[in-house]
C-alpha cells in the first residue's frame, strides 16, 4: 500500500524511533512544531478512528500515556497537547491514524487548541446530544 507511515513501519522509509511493541510504533515528527513533537501509530494500517480496530486504538492510547510520561520526565514541559486528526476537514494530512504528542511551554507562541468561547444554543446542544446518544453501539 502506498502509505508513508506503513513504509515507516516496514522500514522502507527511515524514522527516528522512540518506542515499539507488537501493535504500536512511535517516532519523532520530522516537522516538529515544538521540541519533542512525536507521533504514535498502529502498525496495522487504519486511516482514521472509523477504521481502526478497538484493540489497536487502545494500544495506541496506552503507548501515548507511557510516552507522555517519558516526555514530561525528559523535557519537563509546562503542558502537553495530544492531537489526533480524522479526515481532510479536520486537517489530517497523512491518512494513517496517528496521535501527536506536542510538548507545550508558556509563551511558546503556538495557537493550536485556542478557540473563542461563544455560548451555544442549549436547545440545539440537547437535540444533537440526543441524536448521538441514540447511535451509541456498545
Ligand atoms: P496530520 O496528518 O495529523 O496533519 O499530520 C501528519 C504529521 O506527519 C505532520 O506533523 C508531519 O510533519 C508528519 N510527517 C509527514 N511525513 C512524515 C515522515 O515521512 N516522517 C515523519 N517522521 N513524520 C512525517
Ligand atoms: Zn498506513
Amino acid at each position: 500500500m502506498d502509505c508513508i507511515f506503513c513504509k515507516i513501519v516496514s522500514g522502507e522509509i527511515p524514522s527516528v524511533k522512540v518506542y515499539e511493541d507488537d501493535r504500536v510504533l512511535a517516532f519523532m515528527d520530522i516537522n516538529p512544531i515544538n521540541e519533542g513533537h512525536l507521533l504514535i501509530i498502529p502498525k496495522a494500517h487504519a486511516a482514521t478512528i472509523h477504521e481502526i480496530a478497538e484493540g489497536d486504538f487502545l494500544a495506541v492510547m496506552s503507548a501515548t500515556r507511557k510516552l507522555s510520561a517519558a516526555v514530561k520526565k525528559t523535557l519537563n514541559p509546562d503542558g502537553i497537547n495530544l492531537l489526533q486528526l480524522n479526515g481532510k476537514a479536520a486537517n489530517q494530512v497523512v491518512p494513517h491514524l496517528h496521535v501527536h504528542i506536542v510538548p507545550r511551554w508558556f509563551g511558546d507562541g503556538l495557537t493550536i487548541s485556542q478557540w473563542e468561547m461563544v455560548a451555544g444554543n442549549m436547545e440545539k446542544i440537547k437535540a444533537v446530544a440526543e441524536k448521538i446518544q441514540s447511535e451509541i453501539v456498545n
